[in-house]
């Protein structure tokens, strides 16, 4: 019996506003535990929430980018539990009627190339605090920095089939949340989270089966090990004529299996109810279309349009495309040049490759978009030939110093001069009289000695396009 996996993914991602979500207390990560609190946040008796105008501007912008339809009114509820890093007994959470609903993400993957993934709902959040075990003494204590940080949940729809297309699906959306600035996507600091859950059915049957939940997955990588894993897990059991418990798995990135964490809780247990503090939430048409105002071009269209107006390939318009940062330095480092598909070969391989041996991203390269650009022109220009445009950039990288200047500091211009190029190629002939014969017996192959020992001669600065055809007609 063949079996066909079936994923939905469940994102929560911080908003990157400065304050918390009912609170004004910063939500700046990294101070020292219990700084960012206040009453509010830390569920004192008798206080009030007041929501965050920002928080839902951010939410909106988050619908519109999937296309999400918005609800003109949405509502908080009450998710009751307890946990020591909850400090009130329970979130607040959209849980009945969320701000946004029905939106889609599209993916692309090699095996089954374009496919659009549905989105359930969004819906807004607070974060719960930190619980931190001491290594030394049996004690945990409680950090409630995070408490009542805003957050959106993006729930997808079952639609994804493969561990590559969640892997997909996730980098798809953690570009666009970046793209329009309502999520800084830092991983580690937990602001990019992914939860997955997943079951197998025979294919063919409409039917879903049970599924198991999974947690930890702090990383693209680790969602996909963690996705190929429980696949073959689940089929294992199957296969044994078992059947899959309804559960929470946590995956361990050290042992690379997932293991059982608890079983999965009913909805129902967490007796929500609608926020007695919280009016409904109201988002009429003048703050929906203000937001849309504020929409930036999104990747997919920033691709198109890069393909259309620089006639790049596919390929490179989506490597260029797929950080914000990337796609504006690249804009920048092109005005004025002509050859855009040499900017773009320099970019990828170049200015990549220097910024991920060094481990930098974009907006800290030693090389600046107008410098890069610079050391372009002077290609274009012929002013140096690619070769010694090579070792420019590295000295580039290492001085911060201008091209023009290293250009002129070691001499590195490119000898263009038709007459001085000329008499050199005669002079090299006349030098090595052998190999001269010898290529005009037939050994053609010789034509790289010639140029080498022009290249020799020059320090590498000769223009190819000249010496070529004048070490050809001289022979
Ligand atoms: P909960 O809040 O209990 O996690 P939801 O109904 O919100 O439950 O579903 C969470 C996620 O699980 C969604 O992304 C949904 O697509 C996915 N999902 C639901 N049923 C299945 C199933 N049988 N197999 C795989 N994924 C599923
Ligand atoms: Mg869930
Ligand atoms: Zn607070």
């Amino acid at each position: 019996m063949e079996l066909e996996p079936v994923i939905g993914l469940e994102v929560h991602a911080q908003l990157k506003t400065k304050t918390k979500i009912f609170c004004n207390c910063s939500t700046q990560f990294g101070r020292s535990p219990n700084e960012n609190t206040c009453p509010v946040c830390t569920g004192m008796p008798g206080v009030l929430p007041v929501l965050n105008f920002q928080a839902v501007t951010f939410a909106i912008k988050a619908a519109l980018a999937t296309g999400c339809k918005i609800a003109r009114e949405s509502r908080f509820d009450r998710k009751n539990y307890f946990y020591p890093d909850l400090p009130k007994g329970y979130q607040i959470s959209q849980y009945a009627a969320p701000i946004a609903e029905h939106g889609h993400l599209d993916i692309e993957t090699q095996k089954n190339g374009a496919k659009t993934i549905g989105i359930t709902r969004i819906h807004m959040e607070e974060d719960a605090g930190k619980l931190i075990h001491d290594p030394v003494r049996a004690r945990s204590m409680v950090d409630l920095n995070r408490t009542g940080v805003p957050l959106i949940e993006i729930v997808s729809e079952p639609d994804i089939r493969t561990a590559e297309e969640a892997g997909a699906y996730l980098r798809k959306l953690h570009t666009l949340l970046k793209y329009i600035d309502v999520c800084d996507g830092n991983m580690e600091e937990g602001s990019f989270r992914c939860d997955a859950n997943i079951s197998l059915r025979p294919r063919g049957q409409e039917k879903f089966g049970t599924r198991t939940e999974l947690k930890n997955l702090n990383s693209f990588k680790n969602v996909e090990k963690a996705i190929r894993y429980e696949i073959d897990r689940q089929a294992y059991v199957l296969e044994e004529g078992k059947s899959i418990i309804q559960e929470t798995r946590l995956w361990d990135p050290n042992k690379n299996k997932t293991a059982s964490m608890r079983g999965k809780e009913d909805a129902h247990d967490y007796r929500y109810f609608p926020d007695p503090d919280l009016p409904p939430l109201i988002v009429d048409e003048t703050w929906i279309q203000s937001v849309a105002k504020l929409m930036p071009e999104l990747p997919d269209q920033k691709m198109v349009r890069f393909i259309e107006q620089f006639q790049l390939s596919v390929y490179d318009a989506t490597v260029l495309t797929s950080n914000l940062d990337l796609a504006d330095y690249f804009e920048e480092t092109i005005k004025g040049l002509s050859d855009i598909k040499q900017a773009a070969n320099w970019t990828m391989t170049t200015l990549l490759g220097m910024l991920n041996a060094k481990g930098l991203n974009i907006t800290q390269s030693p090389v600046t978009a107008t410098a890069f650009s610079t050391l372009l022109k002077l290609i274009e220009k012929k002013a140096i030939n690619a070769k010694t445009a090579k070792n420019v950039f590295e000295q580039m990288v290492s001085s911060c110093k201008t091209p023009e200047t290293i250009v002129k500091e070691n001499g590195l211009e490119q000898v263009s001069d038709h007459s001085q190029l000329e008499e050199l190629v005669d002079k090299i002939i006349l030098e090595n009289p052998d190999e001269a014969a010898a290529y005009r017996g037939g050994k053609t192959k010789l034509f790289s000695f010639f140029m080498g020992q022009v290249m020799k001669n020059t320090r590498g600065k000769a223009d190819p396009k000249i010496v070529t055809p004048l070490i050809k007609s001289k022979l």
